[in-house]
């Protein structure tokens, strides 16, 4: 351990430790579908192995100018048949790159303090999110600082403000209720209000906005639809640009099983018809949910199930992103970014739902992860999906 590195305030997701991979048990694996880059000090390892599996290491790297193991297509080309790391095996964790001692854990580090939280795209990551229903946040430590800071903002004040508005947001959603889907539009529709005036008063050094509640900024003049997405937009996002792709098949094969369902559902019929049948589809999902609880637990006192965990997810995506704002101001980015996903989860696991006739928490988790990885580890993907949205909040 580095004993002169310093210590930071530091806020944890407050199930981080409870995380422990699935390793050979894993049905979603990360040795797969990714590229590994190699770090710098691994490589120096590397370099001085005498052995066979030294010698293989550093021809998987030879001639790849990105520094990385391939796995885009196949399996990283040290994932054993029995689903381990041939690395780790023969020589211990220490010997893997730094990528994979980590993953699924993340770190972002402000300058003044850091933030510790699990990547929902690992499927036991999600799976523990999914399990803590509400009761999860952020706890306050101190910890070694774990990286270097990649921001070029060093207004501190702003970054307090900043965490402040971000409780308040987190406090709005756990607080309100959401027993229809209307409910969860509404909050939507408030959260983009508050982003786009959070960076017009950005622009103006008028930080206002902050003082306010976000139930205030919500403007009922019948916006956008943000929940749920209609359906030629995720006809447009999947079909049009790109997140459906034939490659899917080998690489991430749950999901392509989840899209080709989306495509004999919707892929050949007309705008209405496929709106009709979405409604369809989701009020279904939505009855059986509510009939489910009642039925098991009672009422919820915030919500029901299925909106209640899309909520929770969102207040997630709100806790990791929201924050970024502090380097680029870019509030409406990192909202609209957890709305992307959340409607993306809602479509898919109604459509495995219907499916099956059933769906279980840790088939949901695998939805989760699939999603996370296409959608938040694929950056030209990502930027694609967020025009669409743009476009459809601007028209
Ligand atoms: S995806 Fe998560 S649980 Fe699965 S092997 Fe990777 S780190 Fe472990």
């Amino acid at each position: 351990m580095d004993m002169h590195k310093e210590l930071l305030p530091t806020y944890e997701i407050s199930f981080y430790k409870d995380f422990t991979c699935r390793a050979g048990r894993c049905e979603e694996t990360c040795c797969r579908g990714w590229k590994v880059s190699v770090d710098d000090e691994a490589l120096k390892k590397y370099k001085s192995l005498h052995s066979v599996t030294g010698l293989r290491i550093r021809l998987a790297l030879l001639g790849r100018k990105d520094g990385c193991f391939d796995t885009s297509y196949r399996a990283c080309p040290f994932f054993n048949k029995e689903d381990l790391c041939g690395i780790q095996l023969k020589y211990g964790e220490d010997y893997i790159p730094e990528i994979c001692r980590t993953y699924p854990r993340l770190n972002r580090n402000y300058g003044f303090m850091q933030e510790k939280w699990l990547d929902l795209s690992c499927i036991e990551a999600a799976e523990l999110f999914l399990s803590k229903g509400s009761g999860f946040c952020m706890t306050a430590i101190e910890a070694e600082e774990a990286y270097e800071s990649e921001y070029s903002n060093d207004d501190r004040d702003f970054l307090r403000e900043l965490i402040k508005s971000r409780q308040e947001v987190v406090r709005y959603l756990d607080e309100s209720l959401f027993s229809k889907k209307e409910d969860l539009d509404r909050a939507f529709q408030a959260l983009l209000s508050f982003s786009l005036a959070a960076e017009q008063g950005s622009i103006k050094n008028d930080y206002s906005y902050f003082q306010k509640k976000t139930a205030d900024f919500y403007r009922g003049d019948g916006g956008k639809i943000l929940f749920p997405f209609p359906m030629e937009l995720f006809k447009e996002m999947i079909c049009v640009n790109g997140f459906y792709h034939r490659s899917l098949f080998r690489q991430l094969p749950f999901l392509n099983k989840i899209l080709q369902l989306f495509l004999s559902e919707f892929k050949d019929i007309g705008t209405s018809e496929g709106q009709e049948k979405w409604e369809r589809l989701y009020n279904s999902y939505l009855e059986m949910d509510a009939q489910g609880e009642d039925i098991a637990k009672g009422p919820c006192p915030n919500g029901q199930g299925i909106l209640r965990e899309l909520v929770n997810y969102y207040s997630y995506s709100v806790w990791t992103d929201y924050l970024r704002s502090f380097e680029d101001y870019s509030f409406s980015k990192w909202l609209l970014r957890g709305m992307l996903a959340v409607n993306f989860f809602f479509l898919f696991s109604a459509l495995l739902w219907q499916e099956q006739g059933d769906i279980l928490r840790h088939e949901k988790a695998h939805v989760m992860s699939v999603l996370e990885r296409r959608m938040h580890h694929n950056p030209t993907q990502e930027k694609k999906l967020m025009e669409s949205l743009r476009k459809h909040v601007r028209k």
